[in-house]
């Protein structure tokens, strides 16, 4: 879990816990496809069943660098200052365009500061800033608000996290997000029932009614699975009646094998 004094030490130093920062294409969402700059910061305040990025619950020593201006894939020392992450993504957008750069994690808004100083580099090389976030807590979305361009936040059902529902931490969260793109992402599990779509697709008609609303199938692991195809297809007619735009899409980058 997320310790709170380190997390003051690194804001402090004006530094992160990074795990990795790298190119690739973003497979999730609305965006799909698009060649995306990922930064990848340690630390949450979940514990979610089928987290698929369990190291970030360990504090890193080493960084991933794979960046396309770089020959090899580097490993550096973390906590990386906010800067030297700001000039590798600089260096990384003017060697190739991405669309966005995704703050990602773990939870990246337990390093507001690090999205805020990286801002003006990413939008100063014509690209956007996108958040992609477990979405509990709002005040810190408002924090990061003027330098964030989309959100991507997951909808967490209690069956993912084991704790009470969230619901109302996510719809002060999506109303700290309003004017910005939202994307508000179910992630779907066998434990997943019609009813939990249905309120998911209400809330979100009801508080962000731009947002498009993904119904994204579990990618199988430790045993987790996915809902059949043809419970996909019924949940997503179903939320097709309460919401105007659900989509269904799968993790793309694991179907291609990417990073
Ligand atoms: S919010 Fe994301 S990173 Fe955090 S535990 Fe859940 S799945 Fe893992």
């Amino acid at each position: 879990m997320m310790d709170p004094r380190r997390l003051q030490e690194l804001e402090a130093r004006g530094s992160a816990d990074l795990m990795e920062i790298f190119s690739s294409v973003q497979g999730e969402g609305p965006r799909a496809g698009e060649r995306h700059l990922f930064v990848r910061t340690a630390h949450c305040d979940l514990d979610c069943v089928w987290c698929d990025t369990p190291l970030c619950h360990r504090t890193p020593t080493r960084a991933r660098v794979s960046l396309p201006q770089f020959a090899a894939v580097e490993e550096v020392a973390t906590p990386v200052p906010v800067e030297t992450i700001s000039a590798w993504i600089g260096a990384a957008l003017r060697f190739l365009p991405h669309r966005a750069v995704s703050f990602t994690g773990g939870e990246p808004l337990l390093h507001p500061w690090l999205i805020r100083a990286a801002a003006g580099t990413v939008r100063g090389h014509g690209s956007r800033v996108l958040l992609e976030t477990d979405g509990t807590m709002p005040e810190r979305m408002k924090l990061v608000r003027p330098a964030v361009d989309i959100v991507s936040m997951d909808w967490k059902l209690s069956s993912a996290t084991g704790r009470p529902p969230l619901d109302a931490e996510h719809e002060a969260f999506l109303g700290e997000a309003a004017g910005l793109e939202r994307i508000v992402k179910l992630v779907l599990t066998r434990e997943c029932t019609l009813e939990d779509v249905r309120h998911v697709a209400r809330r979100v008609a009801a508080v962000a009614p731009d947002a498009e609303l993904i119904l994204q199938p579990v990618t199988p692991l430790r045993g987790i699975e996915a809902p059949p195809a043809a419970e996909l297809l019924h949940f997503q007619s179903e939320a097709l009646g309460i919401h105007a735009k659900v989509r269904v899409l799968p993790q793309l980058h694991r179907v291609l094998a990417l990073p």
